[in-house]
């Protein structure tokens, strides 16, 4: 199936893109860029129709293709089935109580860069920050102090194209630790196979775990909720600053009083009720291509003042290895927890792996093209859902297939409005916007 898509556009059209930006990346005459469209997500669009079809784009998008890594000898094999490959499942937080504080669950993934930055020699952490000059624009950027770390920490639930940013790794001399969602590190490991002196230069990839990215819309209407025009907004974060920390908007008038979400209110009522498409097709939500993944402890009862911890898989040896140096070298304060944590964290993904088969063979069914997967026991993971599960899995999907047209193409607005560039930006940078040197 994934043979049927030739260029990047179809893979749009298709509705297989999950906006990583991989393909702009890769793009060997700089003719992509990914625009925000705000009720679908950030989608490479062509710069000029001058296109080579050299297909690199289309050879290196996750959307349309994935096979699962090859199992590690030591991985645990009662994980393998749900969650991939995972040699050990630590808990715990950044050691640095401000890391902690600020970041989502226990700022692990922050004080992993922290480690690499002042112990490992990288020379930075390519990672999603926020636009200095638009506060609800996302765009990747490179960290080389703990202060731009800092900026960065936090989930932000809208369109973010990390791997778009890989160009700006064209001036790095040296290593970089990469984060990214699930898919972008997906898109990161392809791109490894185009080009090999990226991969030299990866010290470490590092992944969210991810119930999937919400459209701009999502944020407009979580906004609407909190009674802030988006004009007014000067700085906004998701959640952060406690466990799981609520919504936070600072305006551009000190003195005007926000109502306030909880993090349950926005993502629960409004933010995931917005999700891409694509996403719904994820079958690696927890980062399977990635050397270390870190995601929320929701198996642990939330408690006011809680300063946050987060789950930590080790996925691959290198993975294996910065976690425990950066445990002894004290950036990170983690303990082995029982590998049962993970599926009591993470019902929602689980189910969703389960559903998997039967929304693929929908889909399939309906003759419209969708992504190939490989390696990740889709059909086993099936068989342990309950019978209602599985009717659900292909009903649900014809009737998403029916009532949501997606047996059309869906071609991409035209034109923008002049509001939503001015909020979420005119076009997503590839690698002009790099704040690397
Ligand atoms: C869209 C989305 C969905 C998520 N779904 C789940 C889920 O279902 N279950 C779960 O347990 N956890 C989920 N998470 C992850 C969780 O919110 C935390 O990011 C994770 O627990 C790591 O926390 P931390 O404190 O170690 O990270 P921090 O130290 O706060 O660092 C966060 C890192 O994530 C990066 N980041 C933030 N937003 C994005 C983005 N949109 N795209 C790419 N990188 C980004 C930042 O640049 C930073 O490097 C999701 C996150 C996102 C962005």
């Amino acid at each position: 199936m994934a043979g049927l898509f030739k260029r990047v556009d179809q893979v749009v059209q298709w509705r297989c893109c999950m906006g990583c930006g991989a393909c702009v990346s890769v793009c060997p005459d700089r003719n992509l860029k990914m625009v925000n469209f705000i009720d679908i997500g950030s989608r490479p669009v062509l710069v000029s129709n001058d296109c080579q079809h050299c297909g690199d784009c289309v050879r290196v998008c996750p959307g349309i293709e994935m096979t699962a890594p090859e199992a590690h000898p030591n991985h645990l094999p009662e994980l393998v089935c749900g969650w991939g490959q995972v040699l050990e499942v630590w808990e715990g937080y950044a050691a640095d109580p401000q890391i902690r504080y600020m970041g989502s669950s226990g700022g692990t993934v922050t004080a992993l860069g922290l480690y690499g930055l002042k112990e490992k020699q990288v020379q930075g952490v390519m990672q999603i920050g926020v636009s200095p000059e638009r506060p609800l624009e996302n765009i990747p950027v490179f960290s080389r102090t703990r202060e731009q770390l800092l900026r960065c920490t936090g989930s932000r639930y809208a369109p973010a194209s990390t791997c778009a940013g890989l160009l700006q790794l064209e001036q790095v001399d040296g290593q970089f630790l990469f984060v990214g969602k699930p898919c972008e590190v997906a898109g990161l490991r392809k791109a490894h196979l185009l080009r090999p002196e990226w991969e030299s230069k990866t010290a470490l990839a590092v992944s969210i775990f991810c119930a999937g990215t919400s459209t701009s819309r999502a944020t407009l209407e979580m906004l609407k909720a909190l009674q802030v025009n988006p004009d007014e907004v000067a700085a906004l974060r998701y959640r952060g600053c406690g466990w799981p920390g609520d919504v936070k908007v600072e305006t551009r008038y000190p003195n005007l009083q926000t109502d306030s979400l909880s993090y349950f209110q926005s993502w629960g009522d409004i933010l995931s009720k917005r999700g891409q498409l694509r996403c719904r097709f994820c079958v690696e939500s927890t980062g399977e291509f990635a050397d270390v993944s870190c995601g929320d402890p929701w198996y642990r009862p939330v408690e006011e003042g809680d300063s946050g911890r987060s789950l930590v898989l080790v996925r691959t040896e290198k993975g294996r290895q910065w976690v425990h140096q950066a445990i002894e070298k004290g950036y990170l304060e983690l303990q082995r927890v029982d590998p049962s944590c993970l599926p009591r964290s993470q019902t929602a993904l689980l189910q969703r792996r389960q559903e998997m088969f039967g929304r693929i063979l929908a889909v399939r069914i309906a003759k419209i093209p969708c992504p190939e997967f490989r390696g990740f026991h889709l059909f086993r993971n099936w068989l342990h859902a309950s019978l209602r599960v599985k009717i659900k899995s292909i009903a649900g999907t014809f009737k998403r297939i029916l009532f949501r047209d997606w047996r059309r193409p869906m071609l991409l607005p035209k034109q923008r409005e002049s509001k939503e560039i001015e909020w979420f930006g005119a076009e997503y940078p590839s690698g002009k916007e790099g704040n690397c040197t």
